[in-house]
Order: structure tokens, then sequence, then C-alpha cells
């Protein structure tokens, strides 16, 4: 798993080929019992170059980003959705912001599930969500997702356990029916820990440009620290599988979870092997006057 280290030379194709294995080290695989306690949501190890290099290779990366996604929207064959789960301060916003920064917003769509609506909750929970998966040749980001009705709704106790204790089947049955229908889906779990959060947090507080994302319900749910960690947990050791796997990011380093997110897109992506459509007959004659 050992990748050489990264020369300042090195083109974006070979990165990409030797972080292949690299960010397969966040994975879960099916069947683990993941203890949030032995993932360190500091590491950088699959790239020690650096704040400043990160950010740079970033930028590479959502060029590379922006061509596969153009190829995968004229090819209109595929669908990706990308699942972004995390407590609050984790960075979901963060991550839409700058891995998917540059990407046509023809081709990319952002879904984010707030508290549902007595429209919704009339329903199952499933069917809001359903609403919104990709259609060929688009990429849609869940921001929060059907996984609060296995983390808020447990941690808040806002159904019983026997209700929420037999989702996790129905959602990996819902994601293999999305999967056997052409869907490549990527979930990615942000991991910090409780002081990064505090540093956040105050960081919202100290500065008013960004007092209107701080809500003192963030600290109620703080306050719930260790059973959110159990149902986070729960969730990745239950519904990581072959067809729909999560990763674990370390996420206390916004551009190392950047980095990690995009790389494992783009490799996903890659993995399609898409091709440009064919073009029609006779463009090589077509004379423009
Ligand atoms: P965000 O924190 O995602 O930027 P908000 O501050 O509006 O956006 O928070 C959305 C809230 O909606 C979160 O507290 C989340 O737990 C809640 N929520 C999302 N889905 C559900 C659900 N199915 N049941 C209850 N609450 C939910």
């Amino acid at each position: 798993m050992d990748a050489p280290p990264l020369g300042g030379k090195q083109n974006i194709y070979d990165y990409i080929a030797e972080r292949r294995c690299g960010v397969e080290r966040y994975r879960v695989k099916p069947g683990v019992q993941v203890k949030l306690a032995e993932w360190d949501p500091s590491d950088y190890s699959e790239f020690d170059e650096g704040k400043k290099k990160g950010k740079a290779k970033l930028d590479e990366l959502t060029d590379q980003l922006e061509e596969l996604q153009e190829l995968l929207y004229a090819e209109g064959k595929h669908k990706l959705l990308v699942v972004l789960q995390g407590t609050d301060t984790a960075g979901k916003d963060g991550v839409i912001r700058h891995v998917f920064d540059g990407v046509n917003p023809q081709g990319v769509k952002v879904a984010s599930f707030k508290v549902p609506t007595p429209q919704e909750l009339s329903r199952d929970y499933l069917w809001r969500i359903h609403q919104h998966t990709p259609a060929r040749g688009e990429i849609v980001i869940f921001n929060r997702s059907h996984y609060e009705d296995v983390l808020v709704v447990r941690v808040h106790e806002l159904v019983p356990q026997e209700v929420w204790s037999r989702r996790y089947e129905h959602i990996n049955a819902f994601e293999k029916m999305l999967a056997d229908e052409g869907v490549t889906i990527l979930k990615f779990f942000l991991h910090i820990d409780m002081d990064e959060q505090k540093e956040r947090l105050q960081a919202r507080l100290d500065d008013p440009t960004k007092h209107w994302k701080f809500s003192t319900g963030d600290l109620a749910e703080r306050k719930r620290w260790d059973e959110c960690v159990a149902a986070y947990e729960e969730m990745l050791s239950r519904t990581s599988t072959d067809y729909a796997p999560w990763y674990v990011v370390p996420s206390n380093r916004k551009w190392y979870r950047n980095l990690v997110i995009s790389t494992t897109i783009i490799q996903a992506l890659e993995d399609l092997e898409m091709d440009f459509p064919p073009a029609e007959e006779g463009l090589d004659e077509v004379v423009i006057e």
C-alpha cells in the first residue's frame, strides 16, 4: 500500500494511479465492525507535502473531475450518487464547494435533506430521497441523506428502536436496487473529533459573517457526541457494501479531506471507462459557410 513520495512534477494521472490503493484504506470493508476511535481524523498519510501543495493538487484534480463530468454528461449512460454525512461543522458544504469547484453546474445537482416536512413525514422515509437520485449523465450530491433516518432519528428517539433498527436492511436493499439500475454510489463519512468541532464552532461565533451558520441546536447535538458516534458506527458497519461503500474520510484537515474525496470520485469515474458518443457520419466533409 506504500505509494512513492509525490514529486511536484508528477502528473495528475500518475497521482491518481498511485492513490488508487491509497484512498482504499478509508473504505469500510463490508461486514467490518467500525470503531471510530481506531480511525484517525487527523491522518494525512496519503499526501505528506502539506496544505499548500495539497490545495494545488486539488486544483489539478478539479480540472480532471470537470473533464470526467463532461464525459459522463456527453455519454449519457452512467449515473453517480455521492452521499455526504458527518456531524455539524464536519465540512459537507466545504466539500461541495471545493471538490466540485469548476464542474459544469448543468450536470451536477445537490440535494440537501433537512427536517422532513409534514408531507414528507406522511410517506415512507425513502420517498423524498428517491425523487432526487441521479438520471443518466448526472452527478447528484446528497448533503445529508436517508442516513438521517438512522442517525438523528435514532439519537433523538423520533421513532421507536424497532422502527429505525429495520431501516439498515431497507437502505441496503434500496441502494442495491439503485446500483442494479446503473447508479454508482459513493458514500463519505466526514470524520472530525470533538476538539476540531469546538474550534470550528468557536470560529463561527467569533466571526459575525459566520453567525448565520451558528445554531445553538448544534451545541445540544454536541452534548450527545457519544450517542452520535454509536449511531455512526452502526451505520458504517451495517451499510457499507460492495455496491455502495462508505469511506471514513479523515476530515480534521479540510484540504486533505477534499483530496481524498476528489481522488475517490475520479477513480470511480475512470473505472466506468466512458467514451464520447460516436460522431454523426460525414462530419469531416461538413463545411460551415
Ligand atoms: P445543515 O446542518 O445540513 O447545513 P440545517 O442546519 O438546516 O442544515 O440542518 C438540517 C437539519 O435537518 C439537521 O439537524 C438534520 O439532522 C435534520 N434532518 C435531516 N433529515 C432529517 C430526518 N429525516 N429527520 C429528522 N431530522 C432530519
